[in-house]
C-alpha cells in the first residue's frame, strides 16, 4: 500500500510495476490522486496554462495503467505498525508492506493582521487553482500589471514564482530576510546577477526585511478586496495577493503518531526502510541516511525531483525481493527562472569550502559559472548561469564525487 498521489507515490507505483505485475496494490490519498508535475506550477502564468491543463494524466487512467486500486479524497489518519493495518476515512485497511509518500506542508510564519488568512502557499494543484482564482489572469499583460503581487521569500519557490508572474504582467514584490536572492544555494555574484534580471522584469526586492502584518485595505474602484502589507522595516505595501513561499516542512505527523523515529523528515535507510519492519518512506516527507548514519542523525531531506526518482527504484527493488542500496548520482537542481536561468549543484547547507567563479585555461574569469571547492580544494558543486547551463553535463563529469 502506498500513501500519496505526489511523484514520490506514483513514481514507486511505477517503479514496482516494471518489477512485479501481479501483487495487487493500493494507492491511498487525500486529493484526487490526478498526475501533475509539480515544478510546472511556478512556470504556468507566463505560459497561460489554466490549472485543469497542469494534469498530465487522470488520476483514473493511472490506475488503470498500473493495475493498482486508488482510493482517491481518502485520508490515513493513524498507522498501527504492530496489526500491519491503517485507519482511513473510507475504513480500516491492511497491507503487506507500506509506503509513506505524504510529502511536505508550507510552513506557515505567524502573521498578524486581519487578513493574514488571505496569505497563499503553492504546494499542490489545489493550491495552484487557489491562486490562479485569486488573479484571475488576463490574456493580456496590462490587464495583469494591475494587480500587485507580494511574495514572501526569495528562495528557489519565491524567485520562480517572481519571474513567472512578473513575465505574465503582474507587478510582483519579494520580501526574504536574508540580504539576497536564492541565499540559501548561490554564491553572492550569482545572487547578484539573479537579483539584477528579475529586476529588470520589474521585480522589487526588500531584502534583510520580514513581513509583520497583513491586513485588509479598502476595497479598489473594481470592488476587489486588496491588502495592505507591512513590513518590519516599516514599509507598507498594498497587494492583490500574499503568496508565501518561505519553504516547506517535511510531514511526519502520520510516522510520528505511530512511533517511528522522525527528525526533520521521517529518517529511512539505505533501503528506505523507517525503523518499523514493513513501512518505508521516500519524497519530501522522507529524511535520507547519510554517509555516516543509516537511520538518523545528519541525514538528509531533499525535497527534488531527481532524489525521488533514484529513490522509487531502489523501494521498489527492495519491495519485490531485490535488496538494493539507494546511491544518489549527482543531482543539479535547474532554477524555472528564464529571466537568468540556472543550474545549481550545491553542497549540503554548512559543508566546509567556498564558492569562487570559476577560471579559464588562460586564467581569465569564466563569466555564468563558479565552483564550490571544499576544505581539501576539491571541486564539489558548480552554479551555471544563462548561457553556461548547457555545460550541465560537462562540468558535472568534473566534479569529485
Ligand atoms: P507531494 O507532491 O506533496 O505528495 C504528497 C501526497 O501525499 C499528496 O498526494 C497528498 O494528498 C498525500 N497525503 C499527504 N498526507 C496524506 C494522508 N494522511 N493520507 C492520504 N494522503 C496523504 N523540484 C525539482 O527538482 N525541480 C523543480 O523545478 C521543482 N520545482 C518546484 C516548484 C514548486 C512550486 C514546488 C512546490 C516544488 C518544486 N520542486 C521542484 C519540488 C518537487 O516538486 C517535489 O520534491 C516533489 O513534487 C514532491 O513529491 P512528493 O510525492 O514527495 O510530495
Amino acid at each position: 500500500m502506498i500513501i500519496g498521489a505526489g511523484l514520490a507515490g506514483w513514481t514507486t507505483a511505477r517503479e514496482f510495476r516494471k518489477l512485479d505485475s501481479s501483487t495487487p496494490l493500493t494507492l491511498v490519498t487525500a486529493d484526487s490522486g490526478d498526475f501533475y508535475a509539480k515544478p510546472s506550477l511556478s512556470n504556468a502564468f507566463a505560459q497561460g496554462k489554466l490549472p485543469a491543463q497542469l494534469v498530465n494524466t487522470p488520476a483514473a487512467k493511472m490506475a488503470e495503467t498500473l493495475k493498482l486500486t486508488l482510493l482517491p479524497l481518502t485520508r490515513v489518519t493513524a498507522i498501527h505498525p504492530s496489526t500491519k493495518t491503517v485507519d482511513t476515512s473510507a475504513g480500516v485497511m491492511g497491507y503487506r508492506d507500506l509506503v509513506l509518500a505524504t510529502g511536505a506542508q508550507p510552513i506557515a510564519l505567524p502573521l498578524s493582521g486581519n487578513a493574514a488568512h488571505q496569505v497563499i502557499s503553492v504546494n499542490s494543484l489545489e493550491d495552484f487553482a487557489q491562486l490562479h482564482a485569486r488573479l484571475k489572469p488576463s490574456a493580456s499583460p496590462a490587464d495583469n500589471r494591475r494587480k500587485h503581487v507580494l511574495i514572501m521569500g526569495a528562495g528557489l519557490i519565491g524567485c520562480e514564482f517572481a519571474n513567472d508572474l512578473a513575465q505574465a504582467g503582474y507587478c510582483v514584490s519579494a520580501v526574504d530576510p536574508s540580504a539576497r536572492a536564492l541565499a540559501a544555494l548561490l554564491p553572492d555574484c550569482a545572487s547578484a546577477a539573479l537579483q539584477v534580471a528579475l529586476e529588470r522584469l520589474g521585480v522589487r526586492f526588500f531584502l534583510g526585511n520580514t513581513v509583520r502584518s497583513v491586513d485588509f485595505a479598502a476595497p479598489d474602484p473594481d470592488g476587489q478586496q486588496p491588502m495592505e502589507v507591512t513590513l518590519a522595516g516599516g514599509e507598507r505595501i498594498v497587494a492583490s495577493c500574499v503568496l508565501s513561499a518561505i519553504g516547506l516542512r517535511p510531514d511526519v505527523s502520520l510516522a510520528k503518531a505511530a512511533g517511528l523515529v522522525v527528525e526533520r523528515g521521517i529518517a529511512v535507510d539505505w533501503r528506505l526502510q523507517t525503523s518499523a519492519p514493513h513501512i518505508y518512506a521516500l519524497g519530501d516527507g522522507a529524511q535520507y541516511a547519510s554517509a555516516t548514519s543509516t537511520l538518523s542523525a545528519h541525514g538528509a531531506t531533499l525535497p527534488y525531483v531527481m532524489p525521488i526518482m533514484a529513490a522509487a527504484r531502489a523501494l521498489a527493488a527492495n519491495l519485490t525481493g531485490t535488496a538494493t542500496r539507494l546511491v544518489f548520482p549527482l543531482m543539479p537542481v535547474s532554477v524555472k527562472t528564464p529571466a537568468l536561468p540556472l543550474v545549481v549543484a550545491a553542497p549540503q547547507p554548512g559543508s566546509p569550502g567556498n564558492w569562487a567563479v570559476a577560471k579559464t585555461e588562460t586564467g581569465d574569469d569564466e563569466a555564468g559559472i563558479w565552483h564550490w571547492t571544499d576544505a581539501a580544494g576539491l571541486k564539489r558543486g558548480f552554479v551555471l548561469a544563462g548561457a553556461q547551463t548547457a555545460q550541465r553535463q560537462q562540468q558535472s563529469k568534473q566534479l569529485t564525487p
